[in-house]
């Protein structure tokens, strides 16, 4: 085995190795902490995860517990995850952007006892319960703040009541950090649900330590590194730089939300080395003007494909981009491009990681030459090994590894491209189309910022292409005075698609949008596109 992982949890390495170095900077009080002084407050959270624990009559450090989280992006989010690698919990992390009912039936399907919200999701930790199964009698709700409502406890014990307390200086702890197995399950994180509904994945110390392992590999590590972490923790490209960071023993600075203003500031007067985005959030940063500053080493540009367009408005702007294809199934990255590799060959997502394997295959399973396109299959150490249901598992792998269900191909060095999703392919008249080509037609027209090609259910054809196209903003259509909005017109985007596609693979519906339906991470829609479509009939049509 190439990658050995820690044998406790990583904020116990780094108090005891590099006690005075940062570990986290929070942006919205500005506040820090060194490794010593986050590893008390880790302290504090495991005795209250120890007494949640205790109250379910389970010792805990079975590595079986598992704990929903509920909160935003922020420290206390961090601190309860390396709480819960103390204590041999599995953290849980609850998008909270979802419905309640949606979120009840995750609740269900994981078997969780207890859920840790903070102050400003207390309602719906409360109204999520009420939608379980058994109606909440079984979920215990906590809190990270002081809660308001009377049904829910503190999870934090109060000052002065822990041995941490009592004696500051010493290198005492209240909750000795248990011995931690490779194997041991220490985040079930949902899938973003692009392609149905979220698949819980399993993710091991093993998987985390060495996708951070890999990761570093490929980026580097410096002292002076400091990651910004704006996503959502509730996806992995959130949760990873907090990971990565304690076992590098580098700050983490944690941004509650990605705001393109607010972000560009933020870039610039921490001295970031490192951020992680989706290309919606990287487009609005160099929208608003954004200059990446020298300090700046990388931007894992992720989650979905990076158009051209932008990744040439990066290299114009000087944004250090690494263009990253990564799933939550490897626990984030499988294969990240340096700035070289984007400017000499376009659209590529690099090499795999280190360790990490990537085979393309065909309808037959078997390997295809390089340029020839098949299924991606990935195996190594950060694959998980498996979902919370079986026969999802079952369905994903083979001998091969994990079959992502995505398209694409590698070169004759190795280099990967990532062009589709498996269930994306239309077929229509017994004809295949790939909506990434007619995708990239509609693109490049003129008004046209981004669209969404899907397949829709057609009694005559089987399938039939549909078409949803956000239309250029206003800023973004230049100066020549042709006037914004109303310039998109559905007769100038058939005449353009009739000039430059087959018959079979123009859109036979088409919908105009002011902008695409998109999951949390980015990812464009496409059930909500389908949905959307759905309401058009067989001619070309506007849907809005
Ligand atoms: P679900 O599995 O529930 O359908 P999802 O696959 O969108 O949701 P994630 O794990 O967040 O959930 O996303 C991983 C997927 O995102 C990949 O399998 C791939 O389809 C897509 N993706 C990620 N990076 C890229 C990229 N650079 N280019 C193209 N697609 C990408
Ligand atoms: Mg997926």
């Amino acid at each position: 085995d190439p990658v050995d992982w820690p044998t406790r949890d990583l904020v116990a390495h780094r108090a005891a190795t590099t006690p005075q170095r940062t570990a986290l900077i929070d942006v919205e009080t500005d506040a820090n902490w060194t490794f010593r002084e986050f590893d008390r407050r880790v302290d504090r959270a495991a005795v209250g995860l120890r007494s949640v624990l205790d109250r379910d009559g389970d010792e805990g450090g079975d590595g079986t517990e598992r704990l929903g989280v509920l909160m935003d992006t922020r420290p206390a989010f961090a601190t309860l995850f390396f709480a819960a690698m103390r204590t041999g919990t599995t953290v849980v992390p609850l998008n909270v952007r979802e419905t309640a009912g949606e979120l009840a039936g995750k609740v269900d399907r994981t078997g969780l006892g207890a859920i840790v919200c903070e102050r400003a999701t207390e309602e719906a930790a409360l109204a999520i319960t009420s939608e379980t199964d058994d109606g909440g009698t079984d979920v215990d709700v906590y809190s990270v703040d002081d809660p308001e409502v009377d049904r829910i406890r503190s999870l934090i014990p109060p000052r002065g009541s822990t041995d941490v307390d009592a004696d500051r200086d010493r290198e005492s702890r209240s909750v000795d950090p248990v011995p931690l197995d490779r194997d041991d399950e220490q985040l079930l994180m949902f899938t973003s649900g692009t392609s149905g509904r979220p698949k819980a994945v399993r993710l091991t110390v093993g998987n985390l330590v060495a996708s951070a392992t890999a990761s570093a590999f490929r980026l580097g590590v410096t002292p002076d590194d400091r990651w910004l972490c704006c996503l959502p923790m509730y996806h992995m490209g959130g949760l990873a730089p907090v990971f990565r960071s304690a076992l590098y023993g580098t700050p983490v600075v944690i941004q509650r939300e990605f705001d393109a203003d607010a972000t560009t500031r933020v870039l610039a007067d921490y001295d970031v080395t490192g951020v992680s985005l989706v290309p919606t959030m990287c487009k609005r940063l160099l929208d608003a003007g954004w200059e990446p500053t020298d300090a700046l080493r990388f931007v894992l540009l992720g989650g979905a494909p990076a158009t051209d367009e932008l990744l040439a408005r990066c290299r114009d702007r000087g944004v250090p981009v690494h263009p990253t294809y990564g799933m939550t199934e490897t626990a984030s990255q499988i294969a990240t491009a340096t700035p070289g590799e984007t400017a000499t060959h376009e659209g590529t997502v690099g090499q795999p990681l280190l360790f990490t394997d990537v085979t393309v295959v065909g309808e037959d399973d078997n390997p295809v030459d390089p340029g020839e396109q098949g299924e991606l299959v990935v195996s190594g150490p950060t694959v998980t090994p498996g979902y919370l249901d079986r026969d999802a598992t079952e369905a994903a792998f083979g001998e091969r590894g994990l079959y992502t269900g995505d398209v694409g191909y590698r070169d004759d060095d190795g280099r990967l491209w990532v062009l589709n999703r498996r269930s994306d392919r239309i077929v229509t008249g017994g004809e295949n189309v790939d909506p990434g080509e007619v995708r990239a037609i509609l693109r490049s027209h003129p008004r046209v910022a981004d669209a969404a090609v899907v397949g829709l259910a057609d009694t005559e054809w089987g399938e039939r292409v549909a078409a949803l196209v956000e239309r250029d903003s206003p800023a973004g259509s230049g100066s020549d005075g042709d006037g914004g909005h109303e310039s998109l017109n559905l007769d100038s985007l058939l005449a353009h698609c009739d000039a430059r596609l087959a018959g079979f693979k123009r859109p036979k519906t088409i919908g105009v949008a002011d902008s695409l339906p998109r999951t949390a991470s980015g990812t464009i829609d496409r059930e909500a596109v389908r949905e959307r479509l759905r309401q058009a009939g067989t001619d070309a049509t506007e849907v809005t």
